[in-house]
């Protein structure tokens, strides 16, 4: 029998609603997993060392060796940096940073360390997505369609983050359907235009409508009010193909072909690969759908629309 291998102190940076409603239960789910530390400006977990600043954090638990970090984007490189500098591991939720040269930048300093980083996607541990990039990777796609449509009100209540420089909007949901399509598509494709709707009072999309090569497009919205629709749609050389429900239901042909109808796999398993790669002395970086997000905002024509408020 293989001896137990010993759980992994980690400390979670951002106390919030991802923290709470997905990192806290995977961790605390997970063998492979201790929670040590948190550090947060107002939010704790009952029984863990609770922190305000992460710098006293690094100091008080040299045994944390993994700092998971559930910040919005704009603040997380402050925190990224100093968790690389008191040479800690990383993992980032999505986006992995407000910039592609903020990420560039830990991933060197990651690796000139021997440290591990990750920039998680969440979305692709959905369940049909693995399925989907097997059944694709022989196929050709002659056209692809996301509608990524929710209201932000119900999964953002009161985050004005969202709509301040670097919170990227609409594209905070948005890049979730674009890390699920640059993992499936067997041949990648770049942006060649986009509209992108801002509210009059607000710095950041609330609606984009996006155009790719290779017949890809898609309809990101955040004011869709009642049910929510999370799709890929995908037509190939044999016959059509289709994501629902953010990746976790899979058709073929029109027809049901697996999946399940529920996200709570998507964290547990990124957990699952944080340990992976800290045991492996490896780093996983993928910055492709943030680049798409950051064409759009590059290329993107603009046009405003009613005020937003929460
Ligand atoms: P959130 O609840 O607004 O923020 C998380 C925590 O970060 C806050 O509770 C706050 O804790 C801290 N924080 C917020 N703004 C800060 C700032 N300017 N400086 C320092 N700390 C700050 O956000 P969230 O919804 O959990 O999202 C966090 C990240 O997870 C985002 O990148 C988001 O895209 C991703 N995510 C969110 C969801 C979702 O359903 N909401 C799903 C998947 C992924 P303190 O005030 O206690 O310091």
């Amino acid at each position: 029998m293989p001896a137990p291998v010993a759980p992994i102190p980690v400390a979670l940076v951002g106390i919030g609603k991802i923290a709470v409603d997905q990192h806290v239960p995977a961790i605390a789910a997970s063998p492979d997993w201790h929670l040590v530390a948190t550090v947060s400006r107002h939010g704790t977990v009952p029984g863990v060392a609770p922190h305000t600043d992460i710098a006293q954090m690094l100091d008080a638990h040299p045994e944390v060796q993994v700092v998971s970090l559930c910040l919005p984007p704009v603040p997380r490189f402050a925190a990224a940096e100093a968790a690389l500098r008191a040479g800690r591991h990383v993992m980032l939720e999505k986006p992995p940073g407000a910039t592609l040269a903020e990420v560039h930048a830990l991933q060197d300093m990651a690796a000139a360390r021997g440290l591990t980083l990750y920039t998680t996607w969440h979305s692709r541990m959905a369940h049909a997505v693995a399925p989907a990039r097997a059944w694709l990777a022989d196929k050709t796609v002659t056209r692809a369609h996301i509608t990524w449509r929710e209201d932000v009100r119900k999964w953002h209540p009161g985050q004005d983050w969202v709509f301040e420089p670097g919170g990227m909007g609409v594209f905070d949901p948005g890049i979730n359907a674009l890390s699920i399509l640059t993992h499936i598509l067997p041949r990648p494709v770049h942006l060649t235009a986009a509209t992108l709707t801002f509210p009059e009072n607000r710095q950041t999309p609330i609606a984009a409508q996006l155009t790719f090569t290779g017949g890809v497009s898609a309809d990101f919205d955040w004011r869709q009010e009642g049910p929510q629709t999370w799709d890929i749609e995908i037509d190939t050389d044999a016959g059509p193909m289709a994501l629902r429900l953010g990746g976790n239901l899979l058709e073929i042909g029109g027809q049901p072909s697996g999946g399940e109808n529920s996200i709570m796999g998507e964290y547990p398993a990124l957990y699952a690969r944080m340990a992976d790669l800290v045991r492996q002395g490896q780093s996983e970086v993928d910055l492709a759908p943030m680049v798409h997000v950051s064409d759009a905002l590059t290329l993107g024509r603009r046009q405003i629309t009613d005020p937003f408020h929460f």
